[in-house]
């Protein structure tokens, strides 16, 4: 006997569940993804025991008919792609044909479909070694509804493997929330042990799909994001970004899909966190859900088997894309956006980037019955950033020379709380988006009064934000000072990674960053920019190199520099408890309205809130 077997179709395909098929969680990925592509609007879900004991998933769409059923089960069969072409353009969720084989040998599977105009519908069902499908009549509407049963209930050390009940049902529902997210011209539906866990209705336009990412993400991130929509050279991006100030300590609310599927991506979430690397504290995420739709034949699908990555033919241009679509909506982020009666500024190149609480308002919760609540829910502050020392304390520099390079800046910038202008007070005087100063409380916040009622300033915190806006202002316009090294330092590479270097020469001059090629494999650093002088310099240039060669471009130089100037900035602002006369508070608040990104201070915190004369009215229960 030969000692070379072929495995039983069975056994292959248990194989293949290895991949694919991991949790109760995987099951129900695969079997929405079949439901979504085959085009119904209307999705079921429904799971006990965490979806171990049972995974019913039921829809409308075209159905499978009686002859098509027994391939539906079987192993490499699909009705997705026949072509290699087709691979090379899948515009479907599916297209490996092997999903339901792979989960019907591990768990106890029915199949049961009707397609339009059928007399009948049909159940079939797959068991024993050969997995030939036994085909019997049945009741059922246009459409298909597969029941998963007992999973691994033959492959004991799989389930060895399943964590307890709601572990199990946790990671099942992110699953639904994501596809829920993806496509939102389908109604979903989950019920985990009869009780009902989502259920959101076809959303078409922009307010119901808010409401809808309201639903799965919390009111709370709606409140604070941003909608979002860009598009240049046949990418389109469009979607919602939270405000720096809502951020995570967890990448918990990071939803990305690249034309409807969900994916996870490290050039993606690099881009992501370069846009947002100014705003936000060292350590803390954004949330968003973001939509990139590009020619299916830009990316690759068939990456992993789970596919949950993808990979872009042309990946730095997407990078490119999605940071410069990010940072500019992220920088738009001012007094203006937030003042929900005042006009988008006019003329501004990003008037499609709207602040989605306007719209958002009310979603998820009744509205009016609300117990007063003084000021609305601002941003979870980011753990661990002491008010107004939120750098680490290796990139602090030594304090002397802080102060030295501060009054060289000083020199530029005016120094902190130009008192310059004096706000007009006039009655025919156009009220500011921030309004006139009245008060300051405890020389730690201002109050002002405009259009829309009270409005609270942060004052340590907006100053900050503007002193570093102007630093960084300055420091572009002035280049970068750099300082030849005495001893040059020799850095040893691989010889990759030492022709990268030698090809961006340029750039990194550009940043302050002299090397030159010392042999095939080492370079020699002669000059650096003089405020990293302090930094460790192998080893950011070793990443510099990193990001050269993976994405074709790298901002931690820019970043390193901006946290050195960030701390700057910090040390150079107007400290809590000093004093500002009315006019030095006019003139911070005609700054914030000036200046970038002045929503919220470096380290991510809001530098300001808004209390509407509606808010207030609710506080005194005063009807207007
Ligand atoms: P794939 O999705 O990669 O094609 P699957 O094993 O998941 O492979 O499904 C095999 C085939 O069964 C699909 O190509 C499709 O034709 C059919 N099918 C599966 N689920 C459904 C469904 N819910 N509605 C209609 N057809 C389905
Ligand atoms: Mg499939």
């Amino acid at each position: 006997m030969s000692r070379i077997q072929l495995l039983d179709p069975r056994l292959a395909n248990q194989i293949a569940a290895g991949e694919v098929v991991e949790r109760p969680a995987s099951v129900v990925k695969e079997l929405l993804e079949n439901a979504l592509d085959a085009g119904g609007d209307r999705v079921d879900i429904e799971v006990e025991q965490g979806g171990v004991k049972l995974i019913r998933v039921r829809d409308n769409g075209s159905g499978i008919g009686e002859d098509d059923l027994p391939l539906a089960l079987s192993r490499h069969a699909t009705s997705k792609i026949a072509r290699l072409e087709d691979l090379e353009r899948v515009a479907s969720l599916g297209f490996r044909g092997e999903a339901l084989a792979s989960i019907s040998s591990v768990s106890r599977l029915s199949l049961t479909s009707a397609i339009e105009g059928a007399r009948q519908a049909w159940t079939a069902k797959a068991e024993g070694r050969e997995m030939a499908a036994e085909i019997s009549p049945s009741a059922h509407p246009r459409g298909t509804t597969v029941e998963v049963r007992d999973l691994f209930f033959n492959t004991p050390a799989r389930r060895k493997f399943l964590r307890t009940e709601k572990t199990e049902f946790n990671h099942l529902e992110d699953v639904v929330r994501r596809l829920a997210l993806s496509r939102y011209d389908v109604a979903f539906s989950l019920r985990h042990n009869g009780r009902s866990s989502l259920s959101v209705a076809v959303a078409e336009d922009r307010l119901s799909r808010e409401r809808r990412l309201a639903q799965v993400y919390g009111p709370a991130f709606m409140e604070q994001a941003l909608y979002i929509e860009q598009e240049a050279a046949g990418l389109r991006l469009w979607g919602w970004v939270a405000q720096p100030a809502f951020n995570r300590s967890q990448a918990d609310m990071q939803y990305f899909f690249v034309n409807g599927r969900s994916i996870r991506d490290r050039l993606v979430s690099h881009a992501v966190r370069q846009a947002y690397r100014d705003v936000l504290y060292h350590g803390r995420h954004p949330a968003f859900a973001l939509y990139l739709e590009l020619d299916p034949a830009l990316v690759d699908v068939n990456v992993h088997p789970t596919k949950h990555e993808v990979r872009f033919r042309d990946g730095r241009n997407v990078h490119d894309f999605l940071f410069r679509s990010l940072h500019r909506a992220l920088a738009e982020v001012r007094p203006e956006a937030g003042a929900p009666e005042s006009a988008q500024p006019g003329g501004s190149e990003f008037s499609n980037i709207q602040h989605a609480a306007m719209s958002g308002q009310g979603v998820g919760q009744g509205s009016g019955q609300e117990r007063p609540q003084p000021i609305r829910a601002q941003a979870p502050m980011p753990l661990g950033a002491p008010a107004g020392a939120g750098f680490d304390s290796q990139s602090r520099p030594a304090p002397g020379q802080v102060n030295d390079q501060l009054n060289a800046y000083q020199r530029v910038t005016g120094g902190p709380a130009g008192a310059a202008h004096v706000a007009p007070m006039g009655d025919d005087a156009e009220m500011p988006p921030l309004g006139f100063a009245l008060a300051q409380l405890k020389g730690i916040y201002i109050l002002a009064e405009n259009q829309q009622g009270l409005v609270l300033v942060d004052m340590h915190a907006a100053h900050e934000r503007i002193t570093y806006e102007r630093l960084k202002t300055a420091f572009a316009e002035g280049g970068v000072r750099t300082q030849p090294l005495l001893v040059p330092q020799s850095v040893a590479l691989s010889e990759r990674e030492a022709d990268c270097c030698e090809e961006h020469a340029q750039t990194l001059a550009n940043l302050g960053l002299r090397v030159e090629r010392a042999g095939s494999e080492s370079l020699v650093m002669r000059e650096v920019p003089i405020l990293l002088s302090q930094s460790d310099l192998e080893q950011l240039l070793r990443d510099v190199i990193a990001d050269l060669m993976e994405y074709g471009s790298s901002d931690r130089i820019a970043a390193h520099l901006d946290e050195i100037l960030s701390t700057m900035a910090c040390h150079g602002s107007v400290r809590a408890n000093r004093r500002l006369t009315v006019p030095e508070m006019n003139a911070l608040l005609r700054d914030m309205e000036d200046t970038e990104r002045s929503g919220q201070c470096n380290h991510g915190r809001p530098t300001w809130t808004q209390v509407s004369l509606s808010e207030l009215d609710k506080w005194f229960l005063r009807g207007r």
